[in-house]
């Protein structure tokens, strides 16, 4: 790296400033492990150097150092995603986010709050907790995913269903813009607000967020267990129509809750999908959704196959909304596919899933989170051992496996970082591409911001060698399976 530059930036941010390789070779990774005969030679992953600013305008100073030296800026808050989004591909500056933390202002009277970017979800929901205040939605990896992490991929979660994704709550944002500037955007700004959600760090780096806030209100769960998955799917559909659609609905299929119950966090699953459903209201709309799931209650008893769990149960569930991760002590590894699926969709979805685990020799466990009246998000993972190598690239197959099966039934990956490029085309139309396209160009003409990223995979994982990669890969995983 250029020496001039790393003594200016050692002169400026002092022990704030890392070109030590144990610290680049921690923030080459993510939470997924790729193995690194599949990186190195195709990809820069390790920084040059990692920065650790504390302020909008010491990011704007390291955005005019990184433009003047042409140096690729990556930047890196929680780390909580799985698609290389906050990883280098061309190694440059990593600028990690984590001392921008804390709450700016609350205005109780208009329920907004201002807040830093690099806050985590959990620190703010306890910092309004206190003040009677809570988020409105936040995503399920709270203790480690932060605001503007949240705000630069998808922005669906907890809470969604009720009060819609990130963006629809955000009023501003501060955001150093590429070349330094620091600007304030809005809905009606030049360049608007929803340009920057989910750009995954390739258009500035967002500072600060003013966003709607809700009253911390009482809450109720409900825990349900139906046999059968197109029921079940009905049963979500319902809950979605009526007049205060629940707060939260997670689901987890047969296989997600044996392995939970393996690892000793829940009960024997008694049969078909659980079905978690939280509430939040003021007293009066709970005893009206109370009204409702006695409805509910009853019609289930007419059914065979829907059952209640005890209401400690379900609450004790909804405790563990930020631990789905659990899963991962069956491991050595888990792999997974993501997707965002139509809710109408889900059973077909679990049905293709079981074939494609009866084919493949893999057992496969499904959960998601319904996040708005049509979709949902749904991980299927499996269990896989990052140490041994071969099979490992090998189960890469099964996870493209898994978002073929989504894509068939109009579902889409969701967060594309570096490794979900090669599905670019399901995600958006070409009209839609060319536009994201033009919007980079725009802001980025140097395309330094988090390159590799969002717009259109890197020759290494064009579509069609990718498909026949995997494909292949399938294939040969296979054979090896039969003969172990
Ligand atoms: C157990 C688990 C549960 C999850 N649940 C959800 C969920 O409910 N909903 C959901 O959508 N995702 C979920 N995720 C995925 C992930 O945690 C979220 O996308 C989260 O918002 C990432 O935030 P982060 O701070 O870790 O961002 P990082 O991983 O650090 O970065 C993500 C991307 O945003 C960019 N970025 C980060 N901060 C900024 C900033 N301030 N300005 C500009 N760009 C920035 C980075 O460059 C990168 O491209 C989950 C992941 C796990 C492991």
């Amino acid at each position: 790296m250029d020496k001039t530059l790393l003594t200016t930036l050692t002169e400026r941010f002092g022990k704030r400033v890392t070109t030590s390789p144990l610290d680049r070779e921690l923030y080459s990774r993510d939470l997924a492990p790729v193995p690194d005969v599949l990186v190195k030679p195709l990809f820069q992953a390790k920084a040059d150097v990692i920065v650790r600013p504390r302020s909008s305008q010491e990011i704007a100073e390291l955005m005019r150092l990184a433009s003047s030296a042409s140096m690729p800026v990556t930047p890196r808050a929680g780390g909580a995603t799985v698609f290389f989004d906050s990883v280098p591909t061309r190694g440059g500056m990593l600028i990690d986010l984590g001392l921008l933390a804390g709450v700016v202002a609350l205005d109780e009277a208009n329920m907004l709050v201002t807040v830093r970017a690099g806050t985590t979800w959990e620190d703010l929901e306890k910092n309004l907790n206190v003040r009677g205040f809570a988020c409105k939605s936040m995503p399920s990896s709270a203790p480690a995913a932060t605001v503007g992490g949240w705000f630069a991929m998808m922005g669906y979660g907890i809470g969604s269903i009720k009060y819609g994704d990130l963006l629809s709550q955000i009023r501003e944002a501060e955001v150093v813009m590429p070349d330094g500037e620091i600007r304030t955007v809005t809905a009606d700004s030049t360049p608007p607000l929803s340009w920057f959600a989910a750009s995954e760090g390739t258009l500035g780096i967002v500072t600060a967020l003013k966003m709607e806030i809700r009253k911390d209100r009482p809450m109720k769960h409900v825990l349900m267990h139906i046999a059968d998955s197109k029921q079940a799917v009905r049963i979500m559909q319902d809950l979605l129509a009526a007049p205060s659609p629940p707060y939260n609905l997670h689901f987890s299929d047969p296989h997600a809750l044996a392995a939970m119950h393996a690892l000793g966090y829940a009960p024997k699953p008694e049969h078909g999908l659980h079905l978690l459903v939280d509430y939040e209201g003021t007293e009066t709309e709970l005893r009206e959704i109370d009204t409702h799931l006695a409805t509910l209650r009853n019609a289930g008893q007419k059914h065979a196959g829907v059952s209640f769990a005890p209401a400690g149960e379900a609450e004790a569930e909804w405790q563990q909304r930020f631990s789905s991760l659990r899963l991962k002590r069956g491991g050595p590894s888990l792999l997974g596919g993501e997707l965002w699926l139509p809710v109408k969709r889900l059973a077909d979805y679990l049905a293709n899933i079981e074939t494609v685990a009866r084919r493949h020799a893999t057992p496969l466990m499904t959960y998601g989170h319904v996040v708005s009246a049509t979709h949902a998000t749904v991980m299927t993972m499996f269990y896989a051992d990052e140490r041994q190598r071969l099979h490992y690239i090998l189960d890469l197959g099964l996870v493209k496996k898994i978002q073929d099966v989504g894509a068939r039934l109009g579902g889409t990956c969701y967060g594309v970082g570096l490794w979900n490029t090669p599905y670019l085309k399901r995600l958006h139309p070409a009209a839609a591409r060319k536009r994201l396209r033009r919007r980079k160009k725009e802001i980025d003409p140097l395309g330094l911001m988090n390159p590799g990223k969002l717009y259109a995979p890197p020759l290494a994982l064009n579509p069609y060698t990718f498909h026949l990669g995997m494909e292949a890969a399938l294939l040969a995983r296979r054979v090896l399976r039969k003969k172990r």
